[in-house]
């Protein structure tokens, strides 16, 4: 069976691992000239597994007229009509019900996806910066302390162990947050959670991939237009050349709209621009990775190096305030925790991705109504956490109608 797998992000490149493990001819289209440079380049590395909480939630609703009127540094809103869409849809899912519903049903999936890397780890024969490293959120008020308590109780009935801790076990935890002791009033510990590389996975993927002749890539090549004739989805125009095959599955992340709607298919994926830099550990840099809630941040130490990511901005595809959203994030970074890296280092490694938000937060899986058509896309915050599972279940998707 041939399968095409549009997008050579961090899903995409384990979308076609799977499909070849099942016995699919398997190519890889993408726009870029190497794989995993979109959304999959250099986020915070971490396996989230234990926090998979809903953006989507009602506490949300109170904070959307701030969050439009500026008054929060870590997102940055532009009004456009693809964003009031969207928005209004997520605006839906706010409801306590819709909330525990994605955050448990993402919970069960990255759970899933901690087995199968776990799995796949032992046959992996190159590096990609894992650690078991365990994860603090960081939680400033007691009425967050009091909120992830019950979110918690919620959370561990499914399985899920992480734990409340006091201030002062979670500074036993992690030494290095004393400095930050006026702004912990509590935190959530998972030690399951751990941290890697998505781009060093992503491409050490494709070398084995290519090597023992299981998939083809066709990178530096855009996907324009799907195809469908008698019914089903027959081929994708690429670079004007309509690739034909028996299945095809789109994994393009943000960008997986432009190519569904040739075929009307609209997955409500939002472009959520985020930023990350790369530096030097400091004299008090964590081991373990650090989300500190109220400022937007995660602190992760991926091969010696610390990485600090953050913000979330609604502005489209529109990248002309990534200078100056670098320099808040370096800033506000170097205020919260500053000793936590070399903020003065020469070259702070810049940069700016595109999360693909559904408005429930979770990813579209599975076949679509088009027969031959099926996705792995719109993983939002967390494609990393859940690309091994959403793979799995995609590829099984593909092989079991045919
Ligand atoms: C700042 C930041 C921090 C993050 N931190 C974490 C984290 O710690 N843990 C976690 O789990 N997740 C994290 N994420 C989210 C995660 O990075 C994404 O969910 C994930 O990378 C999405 O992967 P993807 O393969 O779906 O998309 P992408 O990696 O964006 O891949 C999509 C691919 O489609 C290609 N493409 C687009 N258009 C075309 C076309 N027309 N033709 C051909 N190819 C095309 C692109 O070139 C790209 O390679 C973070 C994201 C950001 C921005």
């Amino acid at each position: 069976m041939r399968v095409i797998v549009l997008g050579a992000g961090v899903v995409g490149v384990t979308t076609a691992f799977y499909l070849s493990r099942l016995g699919c001819d398997v190519m890889v289209v993408d726009q870029a000239s190497e794989v995993g440079d979109g959304a999959s380049f250099a986020n915070a590395g971490q396996l989230s597994y234990t926090f998979t909480d809903a953006l989507a939630k009602p506490e949300f609703l109170a904070r959307i007229p701030g969050l439009i009127l500026g008054r929060d540094q870590g997102v940055d809103v532009k009004l456009s009509p693809g964003l009031i869409a969207w928005g209004s849809r997520f605006v839906a899912q706010c409801t306590h019900g819709q909330a525990k519903a994605n955050t448990i049903a993402m919970l069960k999936t990255a759970m899933r996806s901690a087995e199968l890397l776990t799995e796949l780890r032992e046959r992996l024969p190159f590096d990609f910066w894992h650690r078991e490293a365990g994860k603090l959120v960081i939680l400033s008020t007691e009425g967050e302390v009091e909120a992830a308590r019950a979110n918690l109780d919620v959370k561990r009935e499914h399985g899920c162990d992480a734990e409340l801790l006091t201030r002062d076990q979670a500074l036993a935890v992690e030494p290095a947050l004393e400095r930050m002791r006026g702004d912990i009033a509590g935190a959530v510990y998972s030690k399951s959670d751990e941290v890697a590389d998505s781009q060093l996975f992503t491409a050490g993927l494709r070398d084995m991939l290519e090597a023992d002749g299981s998939v083809e890539f066709r990178l530096s090549s855009r996907a324009q237009k799907l195809v469908k004739a008698d019914g089903r989805l027959r081929g994708v125009v690429v670079d004007g050349d309509t690739l034909e095959a028996d299945a095809f599955v789109v994994c393009m992340g943000a960008w997986s709209h432009e190519l569904l709607r040739t075929v009307g298919i609209n997955p409500n994926i939002f472009p959520v621009r985020g930023y990350s830099l790369t530096l030097p550990p400091g004299d008090a840099a964590p081991m373990v990775s650090v989300t500190a809630l109220r400022h937007r941040m995660v602190y992760s130490r991926l091969n010696g190096l610390v990485r600090i990511a953050g913000f979330a901005d609604f502005r489209g595809f529109d990248t002309s305030a990534d200078k100056k959203r670098s320099e808040l994030l370096l800033n506000l970074a170097r205020g919260y925790a500053p000793d936590a890296a070399e903020y003065d280092a020469d070259d702070p490694k810049p940069w700016g991705g595109f999360r693909p938000m559904t408005p429930s937060g979770q990813p579209h899986v599975g076949p679509t109504k088009i027969p031959g058509l099926f996705l792995n896309t719109g993983h939002g915050m967390l494609g990393w956490t859940l690309a091994c599972a959403t793979s799995h279940d995609a590829a099984q998707a593909v092989t079991s109608v045919h």
